[in-house]
């Protein structure tokens, strides 16, 4: 069993639409896939069709924006309730902020002779799907300004750059609180990722496993020696559930589907966890 846990389509920063996702995850090889795309569930209806369709298992998920103290994290909830009400005012809270940061990044941009305008970021996005800075990267390169995504980040659009602009993210130990409220499960997307030190401190981790967090992403390609082993620490000594994903974005990174994976019994620890339910099998 090749069971990848966090992936991204066109309903955020992915470039391949859901059901294509789907079709590249059968030719990896894969045979079960979480799609989990920033503050949004609207890809899971095209997805689940695609995997019935292709033999595939199929877990509904998402990729919750937190922050802490100036810092972002990023909690997967798998198996949630979509319906739930204080989850999808949650994100749509957070969706409304990210349009608005969007025009503060595009405005101190262009204020420096940097030409985009937010049409041409509104461009790069799907009707309705979650926008981020990879679309601003995609409007860069599509303006001729830089040759891909990797570079409009290095150059222009990366946290420390004075053209971000962070945007309302609800506190982690809530979003936690959220997703069980959901029926769903919760695990901390590629926690100790960032060249510089460790950009989520252990303490807080510490606050979310209080919480009630449920796992920690050990293997990610994010993740150097030293970021596993610590993960894989925190993850015996509170009996965590532990994941490997390879967090594919289509042809917007170099992640690519299935080169982390999660276990199988790691993965029946997330089903076993829910209460909402969703998981569609394999076959
Ligand atoms: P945002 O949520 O709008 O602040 O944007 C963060 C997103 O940018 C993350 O979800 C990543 O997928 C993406 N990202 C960050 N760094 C890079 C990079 N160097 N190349 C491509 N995408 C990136
Ligand atoms: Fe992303
Ligand atoms: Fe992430
Ligand atoms: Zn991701």
């Amino acid at each position: 069993m090749r069971i990848d846990l966090h992936t991204h389509s066109t309903e955020s920063d992915g470039t391949q639409a859901p059901a294509d996702v789907v079709a590249s995850a059968r030719e990896a090889g894969l045979d079960v896939l979480a799609l989990t795309d920033h503050d949004t569930t609207r890809g899971w209806t095209a997805a689940r069709g695609a995997a019935q369709a292709a033999g595939l298992g199929f877990v509904p998920g998402i990729e919750i924006s937190c922050q802490r103290g100036g810092r972002s994290i990023h909690l997967l909830g798998y198996l949630v309730d979509p319906g739930n009400q204080a989850l999808v005012t949650e994100l749509e809270q957070a969706r409304r902020s990210r349009a608005t940061r969007m025009d503060r990044m595009v405005e101190r941009m262009a204020a420096d002779g940097i030409p985009i305008s937010i049409e041409e970021v509104r461009a790069q996005l799907a009707p309705g799907a979650t926008l981020g800075r990879p679309h601003l990267a995609d409007a860069l390169v599509a303006a001729g300004v830089v040759p891909d995504r990797a570079a409009a980040f290095r150059d222009w659009l990366h946290n420390d750059s004075r053209y971000y602009v962070s945007h309302y993210a609800v506190d982690p130990v809530r979003a936690i609180a959220l997703v069980a409220a959901a029926g769903g499960v919760s695990v901390i997307a590629h926690p100790f990722t960032g060249s510089r030190g460790r950009v989520l401190d252990p303490a807080v981790v510490l606050e979310m496993v209080d919480a009630g967090l449920d796992g920690l992403e050990v293997d990610h390609r994010d993740h150097d020696d030293a970021a596993r082993d610590l993960a894989c620490s925190i993850v015996r000594e509170h009996d965590l559930i532990a994941t490997g994903s390879s967090d594919y974005h289509g042809a917007g990174k170099l992640n690519r589907l299935g080169e982390n994976a999660t276990s199988p019994e790691q993965f029946e620890r997330i089903l076993a966890a829910s209460t909402a339910g969703g998981y569609l099998p394999p076959g």
